[in-house]
């Protein structure tokens, strides 16, 4: 009997354009050929070469392809789901460097910036030539950024800013950073040449999650910026609120990529380990596994291009975001969870993906919003009470 493979087991390639599956195909062999075979190393040694993958990320088009102009690709959602999928696929890591630059740093200039800073910033950030960080979450604010603490106050016709920010990924490898800050306004954005003085972006060491991605503190003491630093677009926290539903929606794909990984490793396995003299995916416990994690990727794949469709409509909500996020990312834990242990002992090794899926998806059900918040936004959403303070 054939075999299938869960994408043509879920029929998920069904109804797809041509051009957004030849962006999705052309990712995937980039990374088969110049990412996959170091992914183990990058991991262990938590040193991924972040500044070239953002050059090849570039040239390949995929920083900022959903946006328009600037030399932005404008792609579908669709395009750019399926290609957080792929990305993920590889390493959660490798996908929050490329959501870090263009959902939430690009997208905030682009959404929100003037046009001398999208003429400055844009080009070279699609190109990967400088890279960009979303500072918002502080050492004492993270589910709750509104109370933050980064200061900016004027000086004449200067801004000065003072605080500090954490958790930031690609901080130390930034060339530009989006900061968000109080002002005597409320909350405003401003885009912070990391060369300027002041600032700093020490890397966060220990991490035993998403250790391909570099993560830092952003530390500011009296930075002063020019007034065209403000972000003009927009005050108050709907600012970044917006960049981040922009990034979920990539992070809902990108993490059924990371569950497709490791079905698709814990498959093959399955197929070459021998115990009592036959393959251990002979036995039915193994298929157990297998079939109902099939389901629960198909579903969370089916649930996040039916999102894309949303998108694509212009009708897709912020709480329908959530209830992606939510959904995705904490099934493609279990998955990655389970499949680690169809592979036994190997499954512990930095040769196999799934752990190493796990271990980042544990980041990524705390950034962008955790699990919990999501939960209160869907509860909110379902029966009109805000549960969060
Ligand atoms: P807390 O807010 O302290 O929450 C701790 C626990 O309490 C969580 O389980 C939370 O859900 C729960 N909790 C909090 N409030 C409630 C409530 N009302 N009801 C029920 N439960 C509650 N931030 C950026 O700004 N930019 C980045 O680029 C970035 N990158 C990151 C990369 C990594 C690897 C990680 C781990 C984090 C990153 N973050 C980034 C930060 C991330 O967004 C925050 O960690 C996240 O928002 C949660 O904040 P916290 O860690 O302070 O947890």
């Amino acid at each position: 009997a054939r075999t299938w493979t869960p994408n043509e087991l879920g029929a998920l390639d069904h109804g797809l354009r041509e051009d957004d599956l030849a962006l999705r195909d052309t990712t995937r062999n980039f990374l088969t050929e110049r990412v996959r075979p170091h992914l183990p190393g990058w991991y262990t040694d938590g040193a991924a070469p972040v500044r070239e993958l953002a050059q090849e990320f570039g040239r390949l088009g995929v920083l900022g392809m959903h946006l328009t102009g600037y030399g932005c690709a404008g792609a579908s959602p669709t395009a750019y789901g399926l290609v957080c999928a792929e990305i993920e696929a590889a390493d959660s890591g490798l996908r929050s460097l490329v959501s870090v630059q263009g959902s939430l740093s690009m997208q905030a200039i682009h959404s929100f910036g003037s046009e001398e800073q999208k003429q400055e910033w844009l080009p070279q950030m699609a190109a990967g030539e400088a890279i960009g960080c979303f500072g918002l979450t502080e050492p004492d604010h993270g589910s709750d950024p509104a109370g933050m603490r980064t200061r900016a106050r004027r000086e004449g016709s200067d801004w000065v800013l003072d605080g500090t920010k954490m958790w930031i990924s690609n901080g130390s490898v930034a060339s530009v950073a989006v900061v968000w800050a109080q002002t005597e306004d409320g909350i405003r954005g401003f885009v912070v040449p990391t060369d300027t003085p002041g600032f700093s972006a020490p890397e966060i060491g220990g991490k035993l999650s998403l250790r391909a991605s570099v993560t830092s503190e952003l530390v500011l003491e009296g930075v002063r910026l020019p007034e065209s630093a403000v972000l003009p677009g927009v005050v108050g926290l709907k600012g970044p609120l917006s960049c981040l539903t922009e990034a979920r929606f990539g992070i809902i794909f990108g993490a059924m990529g990371a569950a497709r990984d490791s079905l698709e490793t814990a498959i093959s396995y399955a197929d070459s380990r021998v115990q009592f003299d036959r393959p251990i995916a002979g036995f039915q416990l193994t298929q157990a596994k297998l079939a109902d994690l099939t389901a629960d990727y198909v579903t969370g794949m089916l649930l996040a291009l039916h999102l894309a469709r949303l998108k694509e409509a212009g009708t897709l909500a912020p709480a329908q975001v959530s209830l992606g996020k939510l959904n995705n990312v904490r099934r493609a834990l279990a998955i990655a969870r389970e499949c680690r242990s169809v592979l036994g002992a190997n499954g512990i090794s930095a040769d196999y993906s799934p752990l190493r899926h796990a271990a980042n998806l544990e980041s990524v059900l705390t950034y962008e919003g955790t699990t919990e918040m999501h939960t209160l936004v869907v509860g909110q959403a379902l029966t009109g009470h805000a549960a969060f303070r």
